[in-house]
């Protein structure tokens, strides 16, 4: 008989005999997550759970169109998966309308903006340096190219400057606004967003991909009924797979003025057939999971934590005489000025770090004056220090770490650095110490050989 539970164990067994050379590249992958501390603001350890969604046989099944509107065969189990994906996907969020099928956060954003604008239309979004995203009009990136863009920052205070996006609508008219942000550690406010989008009668995107999971557990203002579509990704914060949602509040029903459908029907052909063809089911599946996790109370605590751990270092590094970016932390970033702090510069930073078994990026802060290749600040998060069960009491000796080896790194430039090879093997004991006393759930302790 075919079983589902021998089909996954089997096909691991199946990978090492048939390709070694694969299997061991990816045994070193695991044991470097397993053994190492992930403080990437933007990602986080999928649980098991969900890869074993993402490693099924569903991507086996082309399935353009949506439930019970299929253009193939074969997809009535297809459609369950991808209706609860919707159902939980609208209950997490509290959405009129979700669409789970966008491949990405980049084309659920690209979707919505070449839906429901035209080519050289004019969209405001935040500057890439002052912590907004590259799909929210940056010239390196289809939307500021294909789209007429001008950028706010932030102030000098480290929040949002809403004057300035404010003035910048005012002046140039957007036929979309964009908020949401890949390096702010402050709460946005969507309101205020949304009462200058109808100031100049604009469009809101709301891009909440970094707080998804802070918005779901109520530790961070929903942007659901504010703005006009909010989008996400699905692996951030939330545990799951690579992918993105569309979602839409009290406004799905209403009738775009220029095309004559309903917002959600535009999605859903914005989506497919407009952006996109067929959807990854697999990666649905594990949508569906993910999203169910993120309704339970452990993940709500978890999400309470990671705002806990931002603050605890945020205390820790104060303490300790760093400067530390915007003043404080609301979510689950914390930036940190090295180069006024260390006189290292960020890359030098993220170097050092990972060598010593800490991964973190190097960000550009307020008014840096290094490139985007080198950076003043680091962007330190806390999605995966929550998932691995790190407490606000071990945040001070994380943030001591951090600082013992970067007061150990000697610059030499901007690029280039010493770093004493014994004391990076002490370092690299210690962080792989914590690591291995905070496995990530499932993921079981690495066994030494
Ligand atoms: C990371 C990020 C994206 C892009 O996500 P992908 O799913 O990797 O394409 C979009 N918006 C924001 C705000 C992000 O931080």
């Amino acid at each position: 008989m075919s079983d589902l539970s021998d089909f996954a164990r089997d096909a691991v067994d199946r990978l090492e005999q048939v390709d070694p050379d694969l299997f061991d590249m990816l045994q070193r992958e695991y044991e470097r997550q397993v053994d190492t501390l992930a403080l990437v603001a933007s990602c986080s350890p999928e649980d098991p759970s969900v890869l074993a969604c993402e490693g099924t046989f569903a991507s086996n099944v082309t399935a353009e169109g949506y439930p019970g509107r299929r253009y193939h065969a074969g997809c009535r189990h297809v459609d369950e998966f991808e209706q609860l994906a919707i159902d939980r996907a609208k209950a997490a969020f509290g959405a009129r309308y979700a669409n789970v099928q966008p491949h990405t956060a980049t084309t659920a954003n690209q979707t919505v903006m070449t839906s429901l604008l035209d080519a050289g239309d004019t969209i405001i979004g935040m500057d890439l340096d002052a912590g907004g995203h590259l799909t929210h009009g940056s010239k390196a990136s289809l939307s500021g190219n294909y789209f007429t863009s001008y950028g706010y920052g932030i102030r000098p205070d480290g929040q949002i400057d809403y004057e300035q996006a404010e003035a910048l609508a005012i002046e140039h008219k957007p036929k979309l606004i964009v908020c949401g942000t890949t390096a702010y550690p402050r709460v946005i406010d969507w309101a205020r967003f949304r009462a200058i989008a109808d100031k100049v009668g604009a469009w809101l995107l709301a891009d909440i991909t970094h707080i998804a999971g802070l918005v779901i557990a109520g530790e961070h203002p929903n942007s659901i009924d504010h703005a006009h579509v909010t989008t996400t990704c699905t692996h951030k914060q939330l545990y799951g797979p690579r992918g993105g949602l569309i979602l839409l509040g009290k406004d799905a029903e209403m009738v775009v003025p220029d095309k004559n459908v309903t917002l959600e029907k535009l999605m859903g052909k914005g989506v497919f057939p407009w952006f996109q063809g067929a959807p990854i089911v697999n990666k649905i599946v594990a949508k569906a999971r993910a999203l169910g996790m993120a309704m339970t109370p452990e993940f709500r605590e978890r999400m309470k934590r990671i705002v806990e751990l931002s603050r605890g270092l945020v205390a820790a590094f104060e303490e300790r005489g760093v400067r530390v970016v915007a003043g404080g932390s609301d979510n689950h970033i914390v930036l940190i000025d090295v180069l006024s702090t260390f006189d290292v510069t960020g890359i030098i930073a993220q170097k050092a770090l990972e060598e010593c078994g800490i991964i973190v990026n190097k960000n550009r802060i307020a008014g840096d004056t290094k490139s985007i290749f080198v950076s003043s600040g680091v962007r330190i998060g806390t999605n995966s220090l929550a998932a691995r069960g790190f407490t606000a009491a071990d945040m001070p000796g994380v943030a001591d770490l951090i600082c013992r080896i970067l007061e150990a790194v000697e610059a030499d430039d901007d690029r280039d650095y010493a770093l004493d090879a014994a004391a990076r093997d002490a370092f690299a004991d210690e962080s792989r110490g914590l690591a291995r006393r905070y496995p990530i759930p499932g993921y079981g302790q690495r066994v030494a050989h």
